[in-house]
């Protein structure tokens, strides 16, 4: 049974963290527990066991420790967007900002086609531009994102709405503002 209470406790806040004035949301505690991990994982799989999209897309780097457990649960590809300078061959890549700075992140291009539809799974939501930059990714394959998924979304950043407003669903095990 799914128990926010839970996950909730074990997301730890991180006064200033990365820089001043941030209070950093730490999974790890989260992944220190089976128990905890096992109800992230099967809130995930109950949603998505029956869903059609084709892949799964797991964000560098705390998405991908949830990215290949769904993989392998849900028997689907697994495709990798990445921080720059990390992934060879023939390369997309985003710009975009975060709470942090500007940052780059790249995909192999042929990893999707037209037709193709795509869960992407970070492990949170802040501003949202991390994820935009990979639906952005994913559109210029001419592939769909059928939604984006994360543990945690910090809605007072507004990055689930940003996505809601261009027409992409979010869903989040919970929230903190
Ligand atoms: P956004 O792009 O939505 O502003 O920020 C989300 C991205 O930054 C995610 O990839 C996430 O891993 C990372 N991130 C930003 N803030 C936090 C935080 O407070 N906790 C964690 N665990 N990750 C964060």
């Amino acid at each position: 049974i799914f128990d926010e209470f839970t996950i909730k406790s074990l997301i730890r806040p991180v006064a200033d963290f990365p820089k001043p004035g941030v209070v950093f949301r730490d999974i790890t505690p989260l992944f220190q527990s089976p128990r905890a991990l096992r109800m992230m994982i099967d809130s995930f799989i109950q949603r998505y066991v029956e869903s059609d999209f084709t892949h799964i897309g797991a964000l560098d780097a705390r998405g991908f420790l949830l990215g290949p457990i769904l993989a392998y649960e849900l028997n689907k590809p697994l495709i990798l967007f990445r921080k720059k300078g990390k992934l060879p061959s023939d390369l997309l890549e985003e710009t975009y900002q975060t709470e942090y700075g500007d940052a780059v992140i790249e995909v192999q291009a042929d990893s999707l086609c037209e037709g193709d539809s795509i869960l992407l799974v970070d492990d949170l939501i802040a501003t949202g531009g991390t994820l935009l930059a990979a639906v952005n990714l994913v559109k210029r394959m001419g592939a769909s994102v059928y939604e984006t998924a994360a543990i945690v979304d910090l809605p007072e950043l507004g990055g689930s709405h940003r996505l809601q407003d261009i027409g992409i669903p979010t869903f989040t095990l919970t929230a903190f503002s």
